[in-house]
């Protein structure tokens, strides 16, 4: 537990003004959040349905839950009820099926666009012509339990530094795009989460608000 606190104090004090740390839990046991927890730290990120419902039961009700990874949309009703912010929405189905649960639920949900820039293939993530089509079909505008935040996005997973830097650029560049075009009057959108441990140096010096820190601070993940 102690390596926790003490990694922890270390990210935190290297993050500028502006830039807020979401801690991923994901695959470390409850003890490591209550470490975190203790120290201040209120956000959390996870990326499994059935392991955040089960921390979010046993832990404190301040917590602030990310969900940070791919979202089934059978499973968006169980998150939606205490969720504070659902970091990757992919596709307008999944929009639709968190709006409808929010609905239910009585809450608005806060969510970001997963944006796909990296070279790595993966089925996940919108291009930034499939955000531009989501925003321009304006469905969305209707959608009054789900409020758009900003972007997410990874980086390419590589050591070139300036290949890094030029994805977390162009991802601003989008942001600063969408946000003209459909969000210049809604302060709500104005987050740019980007960041991980092995590049949130290089994140926060390309405009992220927001970095998902894991292995950082808890170690190196059992899976
Ligand atoms: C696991 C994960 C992270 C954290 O990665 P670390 O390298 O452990 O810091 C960040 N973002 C997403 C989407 C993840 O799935």
């Amino acid at each position: 537990m102690y390596p926790v606190k003490e990694e922890l104090k270390t990210v935190l004090q290297s993050l500028p003004a502006g830039v807020r740390l979401v801690a991923i839990s994901k695959y470390h046991p409850a003890e490591y959040i209550m470490a975190a927890y203790e120290e201040g730290q209120r956000v959390f990120g996870e990326s499994h349905e059935q392991e955040i419902r089960q921390k979010h039961e046993a832990l404190p009700k301040d917590i602030e839950w990310h969900f940070i990874g791919h979202l089934q949309t059978n499973k968006v009703k169980y998150i939606v009820p205490y969720i504070s912010m659902i970091e990757a929405v992919d596709s307008l189905k999944l929009l639709r099926e968190i709006q409808k649960q929010a609905e239910k639920a009585g809450r608005v949900v806060k969510v970001l666009l997963e944006l796909h820039i990296a070279e790595e293939a993966t089925k996940y993530g919108l291009t930034p012509d499939d955000c531009r089509q989501l925003l321009a079909d304006g469905e969305w505008r209707e959608m009054k339990n789900v409020r758009i935040c900003g972007l997410m996005m990874m980086a390419s997973n590589t050591d070139n530094e300036a290949q890094i830097a030029a994805e977390f650029q162009q991802a601003a560049a989008l942001f600063d795009e969408l946000k003209a075009q459909y969000f210049a009057d809604d302060d709500a959108f104005c987050e740019r989460s980007w960041g991980m441990s092995d590049d949130y140096q290089i994140a926060v010096k390309n405009r992220s608000t927001m970095v998902r820190i894991g292995t950082m601070i808890f170690g190196p993940r059992v899976y």
